[in-house]
């Protein structure tokens, strides 16, 4: 039997774990990466080996948890899903490590936040399945060694160049997951919506789809928003007009952009040409440097809003013109 264990989620997340495809056939977009890992996972399971450790990397919402979870389908292994934040002692891990079986996968997401102790447990365990524990302190210490099933790690962050260099280094395969077009993200709509019970008519889709910001957890929070207005006026198929209306009064900007975005590239737009240091910015948005790059900046550096140079950010005649300003007419240093 398949055993899956999830206790990163909150209750507010059980609507979204419910519409979380099970297998590639609904996993909609990321081209690439299926195919490579479809061949991994075949030749894997050909062997009767456990498949590589991966690691996949890129902004929150765009479906790494996911993936974890339909490469355990596939493998048809037992998966434990948890989070570096919940691993906060070595023993924490060695009590996870040691309670897997041959084949099991264990998911961790929010790899680069794995304190230095933790990881230090994690290095030989990855490379020679094999955990070393030291018992005791000082000159009665002792070091004990635990053989470890042959088990497969799934990593999860948003920054690749926060991990340690040995941690990166153990991970056979890695990916970089990439924003959702339109057309997949309406794809994704759709198919949600079935599954909700509550079919959207394509250009409805396209509509929610355009205002994501390229991700497939805002396109479901959005899409269960649309939803009860639709529910309420008793629409049984979800609209273009019904969704336009419930967008607007949601205050969802037409070009996906969020409130955050919008006082981040605000505030470019207000230095007037000249670039920005993170600090700054961050100071300026009390917001944390590592939020802004991880969350907020890739967005809108894929969509060309903004553009980092050496002195730092730059609002683009993009974002200019969707604000509906004038650009400067010479930019300063
Ligand atoms: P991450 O782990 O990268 O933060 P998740 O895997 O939790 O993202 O995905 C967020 C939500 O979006 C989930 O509800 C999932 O069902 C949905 N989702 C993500 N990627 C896809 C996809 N390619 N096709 C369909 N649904 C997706």
């Amino acid at each position: 039997e398949r055993i899956v264990e999830i206790e990163k989620f909150s209750a507010e997340e059980t609507v979204e774990t419910s519409l979380r495809p099970e297998g590639w056939g609904d996993y909609i977009g990321q081209e690439q990466i299926k195919k490579n890992l479809g061949v991994f996972i075949e030749a894997s399971k050909k062997r009767g080996e456990a498949l590589d450790h991966t690691l996949f990397f890129g902004p929150p919402g765009l479906g790494k948890t996911t993936l974890a979870l339909i490469i355990a389908n596939e493998m048809g292994s037992s998966i434990k899903v948890t989070a570096a934040p919940m691993i906060e002692k070595s023993g924490d891990l060695a009590a996870i490590l040691t309670n897997l079986e041959e084949g099991d996968i264990l998911f961790i997401d929010e790899i680069h936040r794995l304190s230095p102790a933790v990881e230090e447990i994690l290095y030989p365990s990855m490379e020679d399945f094999r955990l070393d524990i030291i018992i005791g302190s000082g000159p009665a210490a002792q070091t004990v060694k635990i053989d470890l099933p042959r088990f497969t790690l799934i990593g999860a962050t948003t920054r690749a160049g926060m991990l340690s260099n040995p941690l990166r280094d153990r991970f056979g395969m890695n990916f970089r997951m990439n924003f959702y077009h339109p057309e997949e993200l309406s794809r994704i709509i759709m198919q949600a919506a079935e599954k909700l019970g509550k079919p959207i008519k394509h250009d409805a889709a396209l509509e929610i789809a355009r205002r994501s910001r390229g991700t497939p957890r805002i396109a479901l929070r959005l899409l269960r928003r649309v939803r009860d207005f639709a529910d309420v006026a008793d629409e049984a198929t979800i609209t273009h007009e019904r969704t336009v209306y419930a967008l607007n009064e949601l205050g969802i900007n037409a070009h996906g952009f969020d409130e955050m975005d919008l006082r981040l590239l605000e505030l470019l737009v207000q230095a007037k040409g000249r670039a920005m240091g993170l600090s700054t910015i961050a100071a300026a948005l009390s917001e944390d440097e590592g939020t802004i790059e991880d969350v907020l900046e890739p967005y809108l550096l894929a969509n060309g809003y903004l553009e980092r140079t050496a002195r730092g950010r730059v609002a683009t005649p993009k974002c200019y013109d969707v604000l509906r300003l004038t650009p400067p007419a010479e930019q300063s240093g």
